[in-house]
């Protein structure tokens, strides 16, 4: 149990902006962020495993869970073993995972949650509005089918809503995701450098974060 990476989830809807703002925060010294959508939009989609990946993901249908958490384990091991993800100075900032309550038990034995930043949006419509703008910039073609956005909403409500259940209330955040980046970002590190003080004065690791396994 002493050997997990020390990790904030951003958890939020499609369209809510975990992206976005998981981006900006890796910029932050002491913060890493490890997306797993772009995990697997990184692989080869057109062959083997990547392409088995995307028939999912085109559908709005979770990737297995098994799948999910090894491709993870050996992607987090890989980043701290080249250097780019430093688990003794670093929080794992984890976007898009877990996505259900399975995941976040086959997950205790890998991460230590600090605190789970909650993006709150309740315009429906505005959040189907970015994901087909995010559709048009990125080329994302989960993102340009009415139907699948229907989907991915319908499996965060059903699959991954409950996930926030399996944490402890008090370390749940909720934050609202209408407003700029720059007022959504304000409010996120409103939770997070109080985290990340308390993490690196921690009395029990003598200031240091506590090492990682894998
Ligand atoms: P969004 O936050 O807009 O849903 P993501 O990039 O996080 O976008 O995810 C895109 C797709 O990748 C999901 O619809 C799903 O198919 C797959 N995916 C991402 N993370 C996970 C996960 N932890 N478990 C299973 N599938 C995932």
């Amino acid at each position: 149990m002493a050997n997990r990476y020390q990790a904030v989830l951003l958890f939020g809807a499609p369209g809510v902006g975990k992206g976005t703002q998981g981006k900006i925060l890796a910029q932050i010294p002491g913060f890493y962020h490890f997306s797993t959508g772009d995990m697997f939009r990184n692989l080869d989609l057109s062959a083997g495993i990547g392409k088995e990946i995307m028939a999912y993901m085109s559908k709005g249908e979770l990737v297995p869970d098994q799948l999910t958490i090894k491709l993870w384990r050996e992607n987090t091991h890989a980043r701290s073993v080249l250097g780019f993800y430093k688990p003794h100075h670093d929080i794992l900032i984890l976007d898009g995972m877990p996505r259900n309550v399975k995941q976040a038990e086959m997950l205790e034995d890998d991460i230590n949650v600090l605190a789970v930043v909650h993006l709150v949006c309740r315009d429906k419509d505005e959040m189907v509005r970015r994901l087909q703008r995010r559709a048009l910039k990125e080329n994302r073609q989960d993102d340009a089918q009415a139907d699948v956005i229907r989907r991915r909403l319908h499996v965060y409500e059903q699959e991954t809503a409950p996930v926030l259940a399996h944490y402890p209330s008090d370390l749940i955040y909720e934050v609202d995701a209408l407003g700029s980046p720059a007022y959504v970002l304000q409010h996120i590190l409103e939770v997070l450098v109080p985290v990340q003080d308390a993490h690196f004065n921690n009395p029990i690791t003598g200031g240091e974060p506590v090492s990682t396994g894998t």
